[in-house]
């Protein structure tokens, strides 16, 4: 029997942050993880540039039952820090946009820092584990493979969430937790593009391609960012932002010009080119594509503008300001980034993420119930709640 201070299940973001932390206090860490190679979600994150965190996170771009969780550990490891371990490691940064921070060059240089910080602290891996059984007793875990047991006095699950089940996800930390007595809050994909009713798909699958920027909003909550049209649905960053808000049977309301007052801009249109056509003088405002799809769902009939009156100029202002679309789902796990839902705060500490009703039992990630907003939010979750648990574990 292989005896540990510390295993740690999933070598990802967070469980790779909290084997450095508690390595550098001198545990011995053993790190175990069901695929080949470790930081797999690292190394494909941000289309390979992996947006590592955001200049501006903080516990308002987060959703959990309890909204309040996430302000210790964000609070005592920043992206200020991560920013500085990067720095640390020369690596090459930039930000992209809106405070996200993407490596120059690949998402690997992220892993390789990891790896290159875990070896200093003397963390052990080892990788294409099957884990069959957890077990506690004497207040000691035994974690078994296929090939051996291995007892340790600190278990932390950092296993992720449900997204990209071909990457290696599984609900492995989400049944150890109900397996000791931790609630699991409704799981659901998220950040996720959202799927066309049938009568939809055949409108607006022919603009597939088209992108505007835009404002989607689902019960009062509001992103502004690009939307793309797609053959399966909506996509782009603030479909995918809202996603991680609507449930099923929600309308997304879109803005589909939200830097323009469209009701002065066609009366301007008007006063200057009285003769000039509706589609034409929209065109100058929203793709092209769109213009004509939005003119064969006879959201505006086309004629000269002189020809509309002010009701009729507000009536398609107005449509275009809160143009509704109600998708009938989302493309789910398969192409979701995160995992809505988890491990119920209630049950853990924010102080340690240790379980309140079991110790040496810690849970840490995308496995807990705190989902971060599209832009480098989820990873400094993951870096912060790793970094806790690694001062306590
Ligand atoms: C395509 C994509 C792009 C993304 N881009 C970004 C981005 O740019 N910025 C951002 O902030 N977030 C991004 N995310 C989200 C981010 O990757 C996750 O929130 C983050 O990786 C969660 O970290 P984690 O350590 O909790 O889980 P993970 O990184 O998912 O790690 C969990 C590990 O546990 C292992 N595991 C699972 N089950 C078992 C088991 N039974 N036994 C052993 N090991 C197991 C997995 O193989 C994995 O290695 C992206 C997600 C996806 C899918």
């Amino acid at each position: 029997m292989q005896q540990w201070d510390v295993i740690i299940i999933g070598a990802g973001a967070a469980g790779l942050m909290c084997a450095i932390e508690a390595g550098k206090r001198g545990r011995r860490v053993l790190l175990l993880d069901n695929g080949k190679r470790v930081g797999r979600k690292i190394l494909m994150s941000g289309g390979g540039r992996c947006n590592f965190t955001n200049m501006y996170a903080g516990p308002e771009n987060f959703l959990s039952q309890n909204k309040h969780f996430c302000k210790s550990a964000l609070s005592r490891y920043t992206q200020w820090d991560f920013i500085a371990l990067v720095q640390k490691h020369a690596i090459a940064y930039h930000e992209k946009t809106l405070g996200q921070l993407f490596c120059d060059d690949s998402a690997k240089d992220i892993v390789d820092m990891l790896l290159s910080e875990a070896k200093a602290a003397n963390v052990q891996i080892a990788l294409q584990q099957t884990i069959t059984g957890v077990s506690f007793a004497d207040g000691q875990y035994t974690v078994t493979t296929a090939e051996l047991s291995r007892q340790c006095h600190s278990l932390v699950v950092a296993s992720g969430g449900l997204s990209l089940p071909n990457l290696g996800a599984t609900a492995f930390g989400f049944q150890l937790a109900e397996q000791f007595g931790l609630k699991v809050l409704p799981l659901r994909a998220a950040l996720v593009p959202l799927t066309w009713q049938p009568a939809d798909k055949a409108v607006f699958e022919e603009i597939s391609g088209v992108s505007l920027p835009v404002t989607a909003e689902v019960n009062g909550t509001v992103f502004p960012e690009d939307m793309l049209f797609t053959h399966r649905g909506l996509s782009g960053p603030a479909i995918l932002q809202i996603s991680s808000y609507w449930q099923p049977g929600d309308e997304v309301i879109v803005n589909m010009a939200p830097q323009t007052d469209v009701a002065e801009f066609l009366s301007a249109q008007q006063q200057a080119h009285p003769e000039q056509e509706v589609k034409t003088a929209l065109a100058k405002l929203l793709p092209k594509r769109l213009v004509e799809k939005l003119l064969e769902l006879k959201v505006f009939t086309n004629q000269p503008l002189k020809a509309l009156n002010p009701k009729s100029i507000k009536q398609l202002a107005d449509s275009l300001h809160a143009y509704v679309f109600k998708p009938n789902g989302t493309e789910g796990y398969r192409t979701a980034e995160v995992t809505i839902g988890g491990v119920d705060t209630d049950y853990l500490s924010s102080k340690t993420m240790e379980a309140k009703n079991q110790p040496g039992l810690y849970f840490i990630g995308e496995v807990v119930d705190v989902t971060g907003w599209l832009g480098g939010y989820n990873f400094q979750w993951a870096w912060a709640s790793g970094w806790v648990a690694g001062q306590y574990c």
